[in-house]
């Protein structure tokens, strides 16, 4: 299955080298990033939410939640949503949260979640632009609310919609939020993506908090083809010699250069994990994403769901890595 998924990636990427506005912005996006959104969007839709509003390369910082279920409180939830939110604050560009819910979910799901984005200290003064989804058509409807909105942003995207590839709900991806890079392509359309910070996933818990959620999701998913459904753990950084590493990644080697105490904390736990898989610091970012995927890869087996899928039907969980700039995948050497 990578090797299919590394000749899709070569060949989009080859594609995209000829679009002058394309490389323009590959370009800009060597030397950082600079996205003007943090998109929330469900798992199961954060691949096709790209698509949906046409985002370019570098211009959204991309979180995701738990489909059917609200975001919860920054507190309850520091991977999927502390984290990313805190990062996210670092950015000059910033101009708004983009928040999108498919049409089956219901208003407490909106509510409870525009109530959580504004329980995070770095979203406070931000707008909110939210919308209810419908991605089989590829319209989108706006969700009036009285937490503080962008009408200028609100219209611009939707101005850009059109209608997404295919759901292949049988891959689901693990990928960090940054701006530049995106999910894999399939035969068969777009993954489920979680974006999180490094696409470091913690540990299940055991307490009333995201990884709950995310096992209730895991098993859902489980339930029915087993045969067919994949995980993917996707490292990025510099792996084409483009120039650009992951920021997290990055960060995590520098602990004592993040001012800002929520990011601090976040990615104190990225570096933690990954230590444990290194038997010296690593010299590089591109190491030490390496390692995060390795503790990613041993956190989801600790999700009861996964562990209970992985024994009885060795439920295939691989690695790979992604350039940042041309989003090429490369096989990695231990998977
Ligand atoms: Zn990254």
């Amino acid at each position: 299955m990578i090797t299919r998924l590394v000749e899709i990636s070569e060949k989009l990427a080859d594609d995209r080298k000829h679009d002058p506005v394309i490389r323009a912005r590959m370009e800009l996006a060597m030397r950082g990033q600079f996205p003007r959104f943090l998109l929330i969007s469900p798992i199961n839709r954060s691949s096709q939410d790209l698509q949906l509003f046409n985002i370019r390369l570098g211009d959204t910082f991309h979180a995701t939640r738990v489909p059917g279920h609200a975001l919860l409180s920054p507190e309850q939830s520091l991977t999927l949503f502390k984290g990313p939110a805190s990062y996210n604050h670092e950015f000059q560009s910033k101009r708004g949260v983009v928040l999108t819910f498919d049409t089956t979910e219901s208003l407490d799901i909106i509510r409870e979640t525009m109530e959580s984005i504004r329980l995070h200290p770095h979203l406070r003064e931000l707008p909110i632009l939210a919308f209810q989804v419908d991605y089989e058509r590829g319209r989108a409807r706006l969700i009036v609310h009285g937490k503080g909105r962008d009408y200028a942003n609100e219209n611009n995207l939707l101005s850009k919609l059109r209608r997404p590839d295919e759901l292949d709900s049988d891959l689901l991806v693990l990928l960090c939020c940054d701006s530049r890079v995106r999910p894999p392509r399939t035969n068969k359309g777009v993954p489920m993506a979680i974006r999180a910070l490094g696409g470091y996933l913690p540990a299940f818990s055991g307490n009333d908090d995201e990884t709950r959620q995310l096992d209730e999701f895991f098993s859902d998913w489980l339930s029915t083809m087993q045969d067919s459904k994949r995980i993917l753990i996707v490292a990025h950084g510099d792996f084409e010699g483009g120039g650009a590493s992951c920021g997290a990644g990055t960060a995590s080697l520098h602990l004592s250069a993040i001012e800002n105490p929520l990011l601090r904390e976040v990615i104190e736990e990225l570096e933690n994990a990954a230590s444990q898989y290194e038997s010296v610091l690593p010299n590089t970012p591109e190491e030490r994403v390496k390692t995060i995927s390795k503790a990613s890869r041993a956190n989801l087996l600790t999700y009861p769901s996964i562990a209970d899928a992985h024994n009885l039907y060795q439920l295939a969980i691989d690695e790979v890595l992604m350039d940042t700039i041309t989003n090429t995948l490369v096989q990695s050497e231990e998977s």
